[in-house]
């Protein structure tokens, strides 16, 4: 299998050409044609597997696809995260696929001043990291708006309850456009996670890698 036979665009190909990614992994064989196709996906995945690629690369190629036409505070692609450090790193991740893309990443979380964030979402950010509490923070302030949106990713989900964000995660659910591709992630397919599956997805791909 190789990336190019999923159906990846070039400026994503060289890029993974670059990072000496040879083959992609079982999740992304799975998940990278359907996201494209513009499925709904349930995936369980541990850390290891490759799964932030298998949803940061073809939430890139669909956003590239469309050409870059995000406007002031709004985003097109949410990733709800659990942690802070978890924002850091996938924003990494998106960023090192999107490199050579005219495509604006940013990750937003607690425990730091909500003004920066606040300035940098005014333009409006292509893709948007967050930690749920801080998302509401700046939706409420208005800094942030969904009427764009078209991708919501959550990973680690499993994380998020535990951590107790269902009520912040169903606060959000509610700011978005029901017409949008969801994708969630989750090291475990627990009874809340196939709940909150049910709840939000509409016709998944279920992997169970
Ligand atoms: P993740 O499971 O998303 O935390 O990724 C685990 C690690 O594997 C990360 O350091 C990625 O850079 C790396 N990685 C992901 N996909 C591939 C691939 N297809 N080939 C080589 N390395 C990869």
């Amino acid at each position: 299998m190789t990336f190019s036979s999923l159906g990846l665009l070039d400026p994503i190909l060289r890029t993974l050409d670059r990072l000496n990614y040879r083959s992609p992994t079982a999740v992304q064989t799975a998940a990278i044609p359907a996201v494209i196709k513009g499925r709904d996906l349930m995936a369980a995945a541990q850390t290891g597997t490759g799964k932030t690629a298998g949803f940061a690369l073809p939430v890139l190629h669909k956003l590239l696809q469309e050409g870059p036409r995000v406007a002031s505070n709004q985003t097109r692609a949410l990733i709800l995260v659990p942690t802070r450090e978890l924002a850091e790193q996938v924003l990494q991740s998106f960023m090192t696929y999107g490199d050579q893309l005219p495509l604006r990443s940013y990750a937003v979380y607690g425990g730091v001043s909500i003004n920066p964030q606040m300035m940098a979402l005014r333009k409006g950010v292509d893709i948007l990291v967050a930690t749920p509490g801080r998302l509401l923070d700046l939706y409420r302030k208005n800094a942030v708006s969904f009427s764009q949106l078209q991708i919501l990713v959550l990973d680690e989900a499993d994380r998020m309850l535990d951590l107790g964000f269902a009520e912040e995660l169903h606060q959000v659910f509610s700011a978005l456009p029901s017409k949008r591709q969801t994708l969630l992630f989750s090291a475990t397919f627990s009874n809340a996670i196939r709940i909150l599956g049910e709840d939000l997805l509409r016709d998944p791909l279920v992997l169970d890698i």
